[in-house]
C-alpha cells in the first residue's frame, strides 16, 4: 500500500519536473527564437539602413556630376563660335577630374576634349564606344539626360561610362555634352571600412549580376565576374536573385562561403539597373548580438543541464529516502520481523493464491515477564520468537510481530490437526530455548487460529481471517486448560448476535422494534379462546426477527428485562383497551416478567400505573413468573403475590416441571394458574410415557385441590389434547390452535365482533 502511494508520489514528482522541463524548453526555445528573429531583424534593418546610405552617396555623386555637366552646357549653348566653344571645353575639362568631354551638334560633329591629348575637332559620332553614342543619341534625339553602361575606353583603356545632357538655345536641341569617368570613382564610396560597424562590405554590381566595383574586403577569394559564379548561390537562390534583377527589386538572400552562410542584400540603385551588394559577415557590431543571443542560448543550456543534473540527484535521494522509509514502514524495529501492515499486503497476496491459515500467538502474562525478568529479557524472549518462526515455517509462510508479544503468522495449510501439530511443535521449542524460566514460573504461549479454504475475494478473506483470528486468540486467552484455540463460527455468531443486542437494546425499544405477539389460550370445556399469552419478538430495522430465546437470558442478566417486560405490560393494556374501544369483550393476557422485574421495589406501583393510563382492569391481567423464583425466596415471593393478587392480578406458574419443580412448592405458593411445561408433553408421548402421564394427571388434580387453574403448554396434536383433557387440565396452550401471531392477525383471527 505505501509502496504504491509511494511509487506514485515519485511518479507524480517525476511528472512535474518533466512538465517544468517541458516549459523551460519550451520558454527558452521561444525566447531563443525571439532573440533570433530579432537579432535577423535588426540585422536587416541595419543592412537595409547602410545600404540605403551608400545609394545615396552614389546618387548624390551621380547628381552632382550631372548638375556640373548641366550648368556647363548652358555655358557653352551661347558660345557659336567653334574656336571659342574648344576653348571652354578645354577649361572645362582641366578644372574637373572627368576623363573626357564629348560634344555633338545636331549634324553629328563633334568635339572630343580629352586627358593628355589634344582636342578633336570634327569627330564623327560614329567613332565613339556604342555605349557613349547611345547616350549622345538620347539627347540629341529626345532631349534625355543618361547614364551609359560601363565600357572600356579606348582612350584610357579603363571602364569608363558617360554622362550626357542635352544643349539647349532658345528652347531648341542644338547639341549633347557629355562626360566621361571611371567607374572607380564610386569605389572610395564603398571601401570605407564603417559598413556594418566592420562586420560587412558592399559592392556594386551591374543588372546582370556583373561585378562593377568589388569590395576589397569580400570574403570570396575567388576572382568570379559575377555573382552567379562559383557555388555560393544555390540554383533557387540564383533564380529568386535573377528575377529581383529584372524586376529592379529589393531581396535579401543568403551564399554560403566555406561552410559558413551569409545574409547579403541587393539594393537597386535606379541607375542603368545597377545594384548595391551588401554583405553581412557576422562580425564587428552583428557579430556582438550574434554573441550574446549565443551566450543567452549557452546560458538556457547550462540552466537546463543544472535542472536535470538536480533532478536526477533529488530522483536518487528520494528513492533511496522512499526505500529507507519502506524499510521503517514494513519492519519491526526490534526484532526485524516485517510488521502487522506488511503482514495484511502479503496475506491479500497469499490468499490470492488459494485457502490458508492466520495464527495469532501471545505469551501469557507478558507484562509480567517483563517486569520480573526484565525489558532485556523480554526483548530477548521476542527475539527467539521471530527466530523460530522463521525455521517453523515453509515456502509461502510469513509471520509478523505486531505490537508488545502479538505475532501473527500465516500457515498455507488449513486441516486443524496438522495445524495443532505444527503450532505446539513452534511453541515447544521457543519454550525449551528461552532462558524465562524459573522454579516457579514456565512460560506458556497461547494461539488462536483462524482458516479458510475457499477464497473468492482475497482482501475480504483477509480481514474477515484476522478479525476471526482475534476472537480465537481472546477464548485461548481466557482458556487455560487449552493453549492452541480454533476460531468457531457457529460460536462468533452466537456472540455477534449477543453484541448486536446489547448495543441496540436501547434505541429497540425506543424506536419501537420490540412487537407483541399473542399466542391464544384455548378453554378445553367451552372451546373458546379465552385467554392469550404475550410473547416478544424483536424485529430489527435489517428485517430481521430475532426470538427472545436469543435475547432474555441476556437481558436478565443485564437488567434491560425490567424495562422490557414493563414494555409488554403497557402493550398488553393497549391491546385491551382497543378491544374495549371497539365493543369487543376483553381477554386476559398473560405477561411473562422476569425475576429482577418482580421483585423490584415499586413494581406494583409502576403496574398500577400502567393500567391506570388505558383504564384496564388487574383481573385482565396474568403475570407469569419462572418456577425458578420460588426457590429462593418463598416467603418474599408469597408476600409479593399476595400483594398482587390484592391488587387483582392473576399470578400464573410458568414452565412448571422444567427445572427442579416440587410439589411441595405448589403446596406454598399462593399462584392462579400453574403452567405445565412443554416438557411433560414431549415426554408423555415418548419412553416411560405412562409415568410421566401419571404425574400430570396427579399435578393437575393436586392443582385443582388447591384451587389452581392448570394450563398444558405446546399442545401440538390432537392426541395431546385428548390427553390433557382426559387427565381434567381445563386450558391447552400451543402450535394445534395457532403459532404466536401478531396482535393485528391475533386481532382479526380471535377478536372480531363475529
Ligand atoms: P414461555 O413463556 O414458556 O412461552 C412459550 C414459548 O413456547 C413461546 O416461545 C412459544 O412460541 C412456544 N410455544 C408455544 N406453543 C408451542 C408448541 O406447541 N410447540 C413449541 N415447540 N413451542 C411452543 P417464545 O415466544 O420463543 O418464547 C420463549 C420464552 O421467552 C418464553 O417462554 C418466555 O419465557 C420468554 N419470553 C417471551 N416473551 C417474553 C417477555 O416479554 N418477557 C420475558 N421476561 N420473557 C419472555
Ligand atoms: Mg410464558
Ligand atoms: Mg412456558
Amino acid at each position: 500500500m505505501i509502496e504504491k502511494k509511494l511509487g506514485k508520489q515519485l511518479r507524480g514528482a517525476v511528472y512535474w519536473a518533466l512538465a517544468l522541463i517541458v516549459i523551460f524548453l519550451v520558454c527558452g526555445g521561444a525566447l531563443s527564437a525571439y532573440l533570433y528573429k530579432t537579432r535577423e531583424e535588426v540585422t536587416r534593418n541595419q543592412v537595409i539602413a547602410e545600404a540605403e546610405e551608400y545609394k545615396k552617396r552614389i546618387l548624390k555623386q551621380f547628381e552632382s556630376d550631372s548638375r556640373l555637366l548641366r550648368t556647363f552646357a548652358d555655358l557653352i549653348s551661347l558660345k557659336d563660335n567653334n574656336d571659342l566653344l574648344i576653348e571652354e571645353i578645354d577649361k572645362f575639362k582641366a578644372d574637373n577630374q572627368f576623363l573626357t568631354i564629348l560634344y555633338y551638334n545636331t549634324n553629328g560633329q563633334g568635339i572630343i576634349s580629352n586627358m593628355d591629348e589634344d582636342t578633336i575637332s570634327g569627330a564623327d559620332l560614329n567613332a565613339v564606344a556604342p555605349e557613349a553614342r547611345q547616350s549622345i543619341l538620347l539627347a540629341l534625339e529626345k532631349g534625355e539626360e543618361s547614364v551609359s553602361r560601363l565600357f572600356e575606353s579606348n582612350i584610357s583603356q579603363t571602364r569608363v561610362f558617360v554622362y550626357t545632357v542635352p544643349v539647349y538655345r532658345n528652347g531648341e536641341i542644338i547639341g549633347a555634352l557629355s562626360a566621361s569617368d571611371h567607374i572607380e570613382i564610386f569605389s572610395e564610396i564603398l571601401s570605407g571600412d564603417t559598413v556594418l560597424g566592420g562586420g560587412g562590405y558592399i559592392h556594386l554590381i551591374g543588372s546582370q549580376g556583373r561585378f562593377l566595383i568589388k569590395s576589397p574586403k569580400m570574403i570570396v577569394k575567388e576572382n568570379i565576374p559575377t555573382i552567379f559564379d562559383g557555388a555560393y548561390l544555390s540554383d533557387s537562390e540564383k533564380e529568386t536573385v535573377m528575377t529581383a534583377l529584372t524586376n529592379q527589386e529589393r531581396l535579401f538572400s543568403h551564399f554560403k562561403n566555406n561552410g559558413s552562410s551569409y545574409l547579403f542584400l541587393l539594393e537597386p540603385i535606379g541607375i542603368n539597373g545597377w545594384y548595391l551588394l551588401c554583405v553581412n559577415t557576422g562580425e564587428g557590431l552583428a557579430a556582438n548580438t550574434h554573441a550574446s543571443a549565443l551566450v543567452t542560448q549557452i546560458t538556457f543550456l547550462g540552466i537546463f543541464i543544472l535542472i536535470i543534473v538536480l533532478m536526477l540527484r533529488g530522483y536518487r535521494l528520494l528513492r533511496n529516502y522512499s526505500r529507507d522509509l519502506l524499510g521503517y514502514a514494513y519492519h519491526d524495529q526490534l526484532t526485524g520481523a516485517e510488521n502487522l501492515l506488511r503482514f495484511r499486503q502479503r496475506l491479500y497476496e497469499a490468499l490470492n493464491n488459494g485457502g490458508g491459515s492466520v495464527a495469532a500467538l501471545s505469551i501469557r502474562q507478558f507484562p509480567f515477564i517483563n517486569e520480573i525478568f526484565g525489558r532485556e529479557r523480554a526483548d530477548k524472549l521476542l527475539c527467539l520468537i521471530k527466530e523460530k518462526a522463521e525455521c517453523h515455517l515453509t515456502q509461502g509462510e510469513f509471520f509478523c510481530r505486531d505490537t508488545m508479544d502479538s505475532f501473527y503468522l500465516f500457515f498455507r495449510d488449513t486441516e486443524e490437526d496438522l495445524l495443532k501439530k505444527r503450532i505446539e511443535e513452534f511453541m515447544e521449542d521457543v519454550c525449551r530455548n528461552t532462558d524465562i524460566s524459573h522454579k516457579d514460573y514456565r512460560l506458556a504461549l497461547y494461539c488462536g487460529v483462524a482458516s479458510t479454504t475457499e477464497v473468492k475475494d482475497s482482501e475480504e478473506a483477509a480481514e474477515a481471517l484476522m478479525t476471526h483470528v482475534q476472537f480465537a486468540l481472546s477464548s485461548a486467552k481466557g482458556h487455560h486448560d487449552s493453549s492452541i484455540w480454533f476460531f468457531d463460527s457457529e460460536l462468533h455468531k452466537t456472540e455477534e448476535l449477543e453484541n448486536y443486542i446489547e448495543s441496540h437494546m436501547h434505541s429497540a425499544l425506543e424506536d419501537g422494534e420490540f412487537k407483541m405477539f399473542l399466542q391464544p389460550k384455548k378453554n378445553l370445556d367451552t372451546n373458546r379462546i379465552e385467554g392469550a399469552e404475550a410473547l416478544v419478538r424483536w424485529h430489527t430495522p435489517q428485517g430481521r426477527q430475532i426470538f427472545p430465546d436469543s435475547f432474555i437470558p441476556l437481558f436478565e442478566k443485564n437488567g434491560f428485562c425490567l424495562k422490557l417486560d414493563m414494555y409488554m405490560v403497557e402493550q398488553a393494556c393497549k391491546q385491551i383497551r382497543s378491544w374495549t374501544e371497539r365493543g369487543i369483550e376483553p381477554i386476559a393476557i398473560s405477561v411473562n416478567q422476569s425475576k429482577l422485574l418482580f421483585f423490584e421495589e415499586n413494581y406494583i406501583s409502576m403496574l398500577k400505573d400502567t393500567l391506570k393510563k388505558y383504564n384496564v382492569p388487574a383481573g385482565l391481567i396474568t403475570l407469569e413468573i419462572l418456577e425458578g423464583l420460588a426457590l429462593e425466596n418463598e416467603d418474599i415471593l408469597n408476600e409479593r403475590i399476595t400483594a398482587l393478587q390484592a391488587e387483582g392480578f392473576k399470578i400464573s406458574l410458568d414452565d412448571f416441571g422444567s427445572g427442579y419443580s416440587s410439589l411441595n412448592t405448589l403446596g406454598k405458593l399462593k399462584i392462579n394458574e400453574l403452567k405445565l411445561d412443554r416438557d411433560f408433553l414431549l415426554k408423555a408421548s415418548g419412553e416411560n410415557s405412562q409415568r410421566v402421564r401419571l404425574i400430570m394427571e396427579y399435578i393437575v388434580k393436586l392443582a385443582e385441590t388447591l384451587g389452581i387453574s392448570t394450563v398444558a403448554e405446546g399442545v401440538e396434536t390432537t392426541e395431546d389434547e385428548e390427553f390433557i383433557k382426559s387427565i381434567g387440565c381445563k386450558t391447552g396452550q400451543g402450535y394445534l390452535y395457532s403459532k404466536p401471531i401478531s396482535a393485528a392477525e391475533f386481532d382479526e383471527k380471535y377478536m372480531s365482533r363475529d
